[in-house]
């Protein structure tokens, strides 16, 4: 078994069970891609079993902190049945679902989403693509399912020294038997959205934002909301919601033109009229300055951008582009209106969020409220160890209506 020695007072963040080993923290040792390490401190002391990356700045991943743990194909595959086994106690009302969030799970750079009866799973770190097989099977054993597709397309693998790899794990096409389809569709809460798990964001769709759907149908629904927008639409799920919750019209703006077509087709396969909707293929930032000079308004705007900042070393430029949008969206606002704001950037803390969107409030000129705050739906789980799993946060801003209190007109959102 190959050791790494930290330096001295590196140990802190393993002590705290933080997951990540960052080359600086080591004094000697080394070991193959994906190796399993005993990492100890400076003194000898044994600090944790973890997976080993020779060219990633995050050196080495911890499987465990205890020393009697055998890393091997047995302890995966117990991880993994867990990690399925919590999701069912979790209220999820959809079978789009996140089997695996990686070191919130345990399973440091593994992302697994079951989307109705397909598996899809992204591998970034060494430590599970040396795993992969014995990982493609306990994911098969557990669920019951025969279809893995592989989505190991994102940049941070090339940080780890892999390739980008897609294509069929388990359940591909054999001899003579057609391809099984990539093009799926899941049931989330009360609608259908189709996605494409060869082509489309992340593993395809984004999981993660499913209970903000929800809330803001039930918001459109209880304020009734006539008119909205949703920027950075992606495949419409936002749209679909608004108009399930009763929207006249929804205009939706996203920048691809591939997501706002499946967006439109998302729409008629509820059953909604399209004349409902309207789709911009177009910068959202300079459609909201448009809207603005237009004269135009909404009673309710989704914000949902891209990640911004992927880190925190891009947090100050990240600040000024969530501000600027935050901005624009809360003049468009009629009195009354609400602002459903997020940032998925793990480098812009919540309270860096609030401030960001205070500040916008303060440059357009607008008094809100915050009536609710949001974050990632919990099968994303956050641990109380690894704050980086702390991605996705959302706010929900009244626009202050003239002349009267804060939020009386308001009074409470049901549940
Ligand atoms: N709210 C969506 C997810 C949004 S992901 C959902 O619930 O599914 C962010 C989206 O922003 C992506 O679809 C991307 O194509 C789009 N995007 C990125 N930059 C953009 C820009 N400058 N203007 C418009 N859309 C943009």
């Amino acid at each position: 078994m190959k050791t790494i020695r930290l330096r001295e007072g590196k140990e802190r963040s393993l002590l705290r069970l933080h997951p990540w080993i960052f080359d600086s923290a080591i004094a000697r040792g080394g070991a193959d891609a994906g190796e399993t390490v005993r990492v100890e401190s400076s003194s000898g002391q044994f600090l944790a079993w973890a997976a080993f990356s020779p060219s990633s700045r995050i050196r080495a991943r911890a499987w465990s902190f205890t020393e009697a743990q055998r890393i091997d194909a047995a302890f995966l595959s117990a991880l993994i049945g867990r990690a399925i086994r919590t999701r069912a106690c979790f209220d999820i009302q959809s079978d789009g679902l996140r089997l695996v969030h990686g070191e919130s799970d345990g399973l440091p750079g593994l992302i697994v989403d079951r989307y109705a009866d397909t598996l899809v799973a992204q591998f970034t770190s060494c430590g599970v693509e040396r795993w992969k097989d014995v990982i493609a099977d306990a994911l098969l054993r557990e669920t019951g399912l025969s279809r893995l597709y592989e989505r190991s397309d994102a940049s941070v693998r090339g940080l780890e020294g892999l390739p980008e790899a897609t294509g069929w794990l388990r359940g591909g096409p054999a001899g003579d038997a057609p391809a099984p389809p990539t093009e799926l569709t899941i049931r989330e809460h009360d609608w259908r959205l189709t996605l494409d798990i060869t082509t489309g964001h992340k593993t395809g769709f984004y999981l993660d934002q499913r209970d903000s759907r929800q809330r803001f149908a039930v918001h459109t629904r209880h304020r009734k909301f006539q008119h909205v927008l949703n920027c950075f639409c992606y495949t419409g799920g936002f749209t679909v919601a608004a108009l399930a919750g009763g929207a006249a019209h929804v205009t939706s703006i996203d920048s691809s033109g591939p997501a706002l077509e499946r967006a439109r087709a998302n729409v008629a396969l509820n059953g909604f009229d399209t004349a409902r909707t309207t789709f911009l293929d177009a910068d959202v930032n300079a459609s909201l300055r448009g809207f603005i000079e237009a004269g135009k308004t909404f009673d309710a705007i989704i914000l949902d951008p891209p990640k911004f900042a992927p880190t925190a070393a891009h947090a100050d430029r990240a600040a000024r582009a969530y501000k600027d949008i935050n901005r624009l969206a809360l003049k468009l606002l009629v009195p009354g209106g609400e602002l459903f704001t997020y940032s998925c950037s793990g480098g812009i803390s919540a309270d860096l969020f609030h401030k960001i969107v205070a500040s916008a409030g303060i440059d357009a000129g607008v008094e809100g409220c915050i009536s609710e705050r949001l974050q990632g739906a919990p099968d994303h789980p956050m641990t109380i160890h690894f704050p980086e799993g702390e991605y996705l946060k959302g706010l929900v801003v009244v626009k202050k209506p003239e002349g009267t209190g804060l939020l009386n007109e308001i009074g409470t959102i049901p549940a």
